[in-house]
């Protein structure tokens, strides 16, 4: 199991770690600052430092997969292989790196900060845009989000949008919410793609907006990484809309150049 930091504090850029686990699937620490591809996220890329001053890329984040294929708890750090097709395992053997090592796990903070933004501009899509989503891919360079819908949508009104509730500066807030409460409140679930992460009876939530009921932006569970304020995503724009399929309005994000 990998402590999961980025949870309590996505601006966490780096962290000492010991090696645990060693395998074709990747290298796993004790604890990690790197987020696994999931939630529609991507996972982070960066830096595993070791003790030497050497420092291994990290291309890719995932989570562990059990011989049945179901996901573990462990966060699998993937390097960036000279060749694709090479294996994980003897790129980790042939850097010298053992289980039991002390490393730095150090992310690409910009590349991170851009996903970070991205992800906290898709919740906003989702007060702005009161469908349920069918799909949702958050990459450093565009996000997109699939709307269950017929009507079409308006880009520019979409952008202004976005433009308004990041200028108004809302605060974002870290919560969690019982698997009860979940299930008695399914409409908080906005997602038909990607379903909140439980099994722990405690399920995390991302609320945007301040503290009175009457403040708030939008509220779901959510386990990704967030900017703390809506002001911090920039200058986020829509720069597509897609008929995806009869019933799917995709909407593409962008940084504006
Ligand atoms: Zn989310």
């Amino acid at each position: 199991m990998t402590q999961t930091l980025f949870r309590d504090d996505a601006y966490l850029r780096e962290c000492t770690a010991t090696v645990t686990a060693i395998s074709e699937q990747g290298l796993v620490l004790d604890r990690t600052v790197f987020y696994p591809l999931g939630g529609g996220q991507a996972g982070d890329a960066g830096v595993l430092v070791l003790a030497d001053g050497r420092e291994i890329a990290i291309a890719d984040t995932r989570k562990g997969k059990s011989e049945d294929g179901q996901p573990t708890d462990a966060i699998c750090h993937l390097p960036a292989l000279p060749d694709p097709a090479a294996s994980v395992l003897a790129h980790w053997q042939q850097a010298g790196v053992r289980v039991g090592d002390q490393v730095t796990a150090r992310i690409a903070w910009e590349r991170r900060h851009r996903l970070m933004r991205f992800h906290t501009t898709t919740h906003l899509l989702c007060h702005l845009v009161p469908q349920l989503v069918n799909g949702c891919s958050i990459t450093p360079d565009y996000a997109r989000l699939d709307f269950s819908m017929t009507d079409p949508l308006d880009k520019d009104a979409l952008t202004a949008g976005i433009a308004r509730l990041v200028a108004a500066a809302h605060p974002l807030v870290v919560g969690s919410i019982s698997d009860a409460e979940l299930d008695a409140h399914p409409a908080l679930v906005k997602s038909m793609s990607v379903q909140p992460p439980r099994g722990s009876g405690q399920v995390r939530t991302i609320r945007i907006g301040g503290p009175g009921p009457d403040q708030m932006i939008d509220f779901q569970p959510c386990g990704g990484t967030h900017v703390a304020n809506t002001a911090e995503i920039g200058a986020v724009v829509v720069t597509k809309i897609e008929k995806k399929s009869a019933s799917t309005r995709r909407v593409v994000l962008g940084f504006a150049a």
